[in-house]
């Protein structure tokens, strides 16, 4: 497959940021898949020994915790979206309740955007177990009760991102934090293994991340992220599969259940390892629902190195 492609390098690259937009664009939805797949030819072009092998890891809950940073950024895009709400006294006194509410609610955020909409739910006084407990409805029933367009939400949540990052981009960095231990090994494998980061967060703020909070300096074209698309991950990992035929394994490692749990179930990606860390964003619970799926290992810390390492 690799044989045919005579895309330059620079092509490649030039190819891979321009495939993935810092907007939402309604006519990129529809061509994902099949630029997806060409951003993995590109990415893969020349590369992989038997030896090595094909890692997709998820970035936030695996790589950094982006809590305090994506609840402070929805709070700023709560204020622009509904500001007769969040730009009063009221909600101005319960900013740090809420942003710390909001980290209970993080392990069922799948996209950034979620965070906008979660954060005028808990305002209004759903409480953080009924949001746990259903959010998968809850979310498309307030979107329509308050007239809200996930691609117009992506673009909000993007907008004031990235507006916070070019008016003062050190206070952007700061509510992050690369979990302790998680970026040495990523840097090591990045020489030995196919490495590849697969996320629902913008790929440009991934990459500003790696660099400046994990000095990591990760090559673009190997981040993969599904913000705009909104499809799912397993679509990337078919890609990078068929990319690198000559894998010796190929491995996820998440840190979101019912990610794992789709991608379990699907033939197609059978060959798969899958690995949820016990850090991030899951609960007791799902770590619980992990443990009785076969399909699935729990790693710790000491497991991500040794996975990343040999
Ligand atoms: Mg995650």
């Amino acid at each position: 497959m690799f044989g045919r492609l005579t895309t330059s390098r620079a092509g490649c690259r030039a190819f891979a940021l321009g495939s993935q937009p810092k907007r939402a664009a309604s006519a990129f939805a529809s061509s994902a898949p099949r630029q997806a797949m060409r951003k993995v030819r590109c990415a893969a072009n020349g590369s992989s020994s038997s030896s090595s092998k094909l890692i997709a890891l998820d970035f936030d809950g695996v790589v950094c915790d982006s809590c305090g940073e994506s609840s402070l950024s929805a709070f700023k895009a709560a204020a622009i979206l509904w500001p007769e709400i969040f730009r009063t006294p009221e909600a101005a006194a319960r900013k740090d309740e809420l942003v710390e509410k909001m980290r209970a609610v993080r392990p069922v955020v799948e996209t950034g955007y979620e965070n906008v909409v979660q954060i005028r739910c808990l305002y209004e006084g759903v409480s953080v177990d009924e949001m746990l407990a259903g959010w998968e409805k809850m979310l498309p029933a307030r979107m329509s009760q308050w007239g809200l367009n996930r691609a117009e939400m992506v673009d909000l949540f993007g907008r004031v991102r990235d507006e916070w990052i070019a008016a003062d981009l050190d206070g952007w960095l700061a509510p992050n934090r690369i979990y302790e231990g998680v970026a040495d090994p990523v840097r090591a494998a990045m020489s030995r293994h196919e490495l590849y980061i697969v996320t629902t967060k913008q790929a440009h703020y991934t990459e500003i991340l790696m660099r400046d909070m994990a000095s990591v300096p990760f090559p673009p074209e190997r981040i993969f992220s599904q913000t705009v698309s909104g499809r799912p991950k397993g679509e990337v990992l078919a890609a990078l599969a068929q990319a690198h035929p000559q894998a010796a394994e190929r491995v996820f490692v998440e840190d979101k259940l019912s990610t794992l749990e789709k991608v379990a179930r699907d033939p197609s990606l059978s060959d798969w390892r899958l690995y949820l860390v016990d850090w991030g964003y899951n609960t007791p619970a799902e770590r619980a629902r992990a443990a009785a799926n076969p399909a699935i290992t729990i790693i710790d810390k000491s497991g991500f190195v040794d996975l990343l390492a040999v």
